[in-house]
């Protein structure tokens, strides 16, 4: 049962999500796939081979348009050409694909006479044919298997080595700066690449060096994606994009070989873009390197030895997106590489009414649509998380055969996108219930009580998600700094639920619904030691862990164990006290937590007004005051 803060839309998209890797299987069928193939080469410079004349084809078809030769026959990849006055037949091999060249080199009134043969008459020992069909067979159905095996791991088996950087076309998919709301340093700072890439001239004639590389940093969502479209789109070059993540493929050597290939298409296309999304799945600091340590290294080298290859007659600019600066690699932010930053935010509560804005632009709205007030309430959302709920709102309005996209959608659409779905069908029973709604209500009494927390804005027993009711504070503006006393409230209004259990149902009646609280409670009390500085011994000194990207050797502690003692002694302090002021509050405002959880088990969902109405009257004890 959640006690929600702050609306933390997308939590865990933060975190790139762990490589897929191929098994030690592949590496090993990559083995005998080497073996295959040099038997087969082998086996084939065995095979005895008649040394043939070599023809080129435009010859053969210019003298069969000349009249010179009689008859060419094909049969499968072998072409037997008779020439006018010989009976012998000169035979070649074709490539794939040859015998369409000859029909269509050969003029209409030619006098040759072409035969395609459908069975090949190819002679030779059968011991030839089994060297060649065999190995084939091996080979084909080693294939098909690694396929199937790479679909499943979403890799591709097929085009290793080519990159899959997508081509967007010039006029495509046309994205304006005007599609991008808020961020206008950011914005500025795009407009000059464009004009980089639109007067190279200029700058050259200055004697300056166009930037090679554009670090976009932001949380995910916040639309960096969108800005290197933009800028391709503005200065009407193409766009070529892949994922850090796709680069590590299966193969040693692969990833390095992607990027070539990469390269080299953009440079045929210049000017044009470059755009590396995720570049940290590749590029992360070379000491905290996971398994697949020599293949990104082998990939991200290659991607420096590109860049340090361009010069303002190259024409292209790579541009990269990271959530995650402080993990990259600092050779790639050496001058020439990726030396512009460009950070990107979340949007703030203006950002956030224009972001909205501009996705329901195309969309048939009422007139009263509060986009305002759900701008107000998104704080800690990105872009991304609000053109969901724009999506979700028009996705709802279609269900219920609407015209038009009204208030009720948006909240709904709001809810869905911030805790999921309701789910009215999940069977509570009457029990259940009646522990939600005091859960829940401690949660709200506590946080309507004490003065440094959240005004409470909903509370709900219905079911939504994995969560079995909901309780929500939402802070009425941005805010960007903290103090202890509000971290100490939220602290105690998270507590709120499990202190209700408590004192109805007697201290064992206490049940798992407040797991998620605790959890909550003690990474807010971990927090304000290690990383904030709050704490009453440790006061003004930060315990920084530093996470080193791979999940076998997990976190490094640069501090004593003593230390890591004292900050859990720390962090348990706080979760007691947070504990104990919020079962003064509750026991001294006890009347109210049934009077709420009465009216909650009755209407099941009450808004803020009607929190505020149920308890008009409560009392703040002095005990709980810290200021
Ligand atoms: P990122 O690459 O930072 O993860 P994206 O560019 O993929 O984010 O953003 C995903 C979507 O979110 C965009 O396609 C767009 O619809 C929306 N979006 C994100 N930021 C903005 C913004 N500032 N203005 C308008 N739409 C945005
Ligand atoms: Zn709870």
């Amino acid at each position: 049962m959640a006690d929600k803060i702050n609306v933390n839309i997308g939590k865990n998209k933060g975190k790139t999500p762990p490589k897929k890797k191929a098994g030690n299987f592949v590496r090993l069928s990559l083995f005998w796939a080497i073996i295959i193939i040099l038997v087969i080469t082998i086996g084939s410079s065995l095979t005895p081979v008649d040394t043939l004349k070599e023809i080129p084809i435009s010859d053969v078809i210019h003298r069969a348009n000349s009249g010179e030769i009689a008859k060419i026959e094909i049969s499968g990849n072998s072409v037997k050409i008779t020439p006018k006055g010989e009976e012998k037949p000169t035979e070649k091999s074709l490539k794939e694909g040859g015998s369409s060249i000859f029909e269509q080199g050969l003029d209409k009134d030619a006098e040759t006479e072409v035969i395609i043969k459908e069975e090949s008459d190819v002679g030779g020992t059968i011991l030839n044919a089994a060297m060649l069909i065999v190995p084939t067979l091996i080979i084909i159905g080693f294939f098909l298997f690694m396929m199937r095996q790479a679909q499943g791991q979403n890799n591709q088996t097929m085009n290793f080595g080519k990159s899959k950087a997508r081509l967007y076309g010039i006029d495509k998919k046309k994205v304006s700066f005007l599609d991008i709301a808020g961020n206008e340093n950011a914005k500025q700072d795009l407009m000059e690449i464009v004009d980089f890439l639109k007067n190279p001239k200029k700058y050259e004639a200055l004697g300056a060096k166009i930037p090679s590389g554009v670090l976009l940093a932001g949380n995910p969502g916040t639309g960096k994606t969108l800005m290197a479209r933009a800028v391709a789109s503005e200065a009407g070059v193409p766009f070529f994009s892949i994922s850090g993540s796709e680069f590590a493929e299966m193969f040693v050597g692969v990833g390095a070989s992607r990027v070539r290939d990469l390269f080299s298409r953009a440079k045929k296309n210049a000017p044009s873009i470059i755009f590396i999304d995720e570049i940290d799945a590749v590029a992360h600091k070379r000491d905290t390197r996971g398994g697949n340590g020599r293949e990104d290294e082998q990939t991200l080298n290659q991607i420096l030895v590109e860049m340090d290859g361009f010069d303002n007659e190259t024409g292209v600019i790579v541009m990269a997106a990271t959530n995650r600066v402080d993990m990259l690699d600092k050779a790639l932010l050496r001058p020439g590489r990726f030396d512009r930053h460009i950070n990107v935010t979340l949007p703030e509560r203006k950002d956030r009414l224009d972001i909205l804005k501009v996705h329901f632009k195309n969309k048939p709205v009422d007139s009263d649509l509060d986009l305002e007030s759900l701008a107000a309430k998104t704080a800690g959302t990105s872009g991304a998380d609000l053109a969901n709920i724009a999506n979700e709102a028009a996705i709802l309005t279609a269900r219920l055969n609407k015209k038009t996209i009204s208030n009720a959608e948006l909240v709904e659409a709001f809810e869905k996108v911030a805790i999921g779905p309701e789910s009215k069908s999940k069977i509570m029973t009457e029990k259940e219930r009646e522990l939600t709604a005091y859960h829940e209500a401690g949660h709200a009494i506590v946080g309507h009580v004490l003065p440094d927390s959240d005004p409470v804005h909903k509370v709900t027993i219905i079911p939504r998600g994995r969560t079995g009711g909901v309780t929500w504070f939402l802070p009425h503006e941005d805010r960007s700094y903290k103090s202890v006393y509000e971290f100490k409230d939220a602290m105690a209004r998270a507590m709120g639920g499990r202190i209700a259990e408590k004192l109805i149902y007697g201290e064992d009646g206490v049940t798992t619904g407040a797991g998620a609280d605790l959890q909550n409670v003690s990474e807010m009390a971990r927090s304000m030691i290690t990383e904030e500085g709050m704490g009453s011994n440790l006061r003004n000194q930060v315990f920084p862990i530093e996470k080193d990207g791979s999940l076998l050797s997990g976190l490094v502690k640069p501090y004593s164990d003593e230390t890591a003692l004292k900050i859990d002694e720390e962090v348990q302090q706080l979760m007691k006290e947070a504990g104990r002021r919020a079962e003064i509050v509750l026991k001294s405002n006890k009347e109210y937590l049934e009077k709420l959880a009465k009216e909650l088990l009755a209407k099941e969902t009450l808004e803020e007004k009607e929190v505020k109405k149920v308890l008009t009257g409560t009392s703040l004890p002095k005990a709980v005051k810290l200021h």
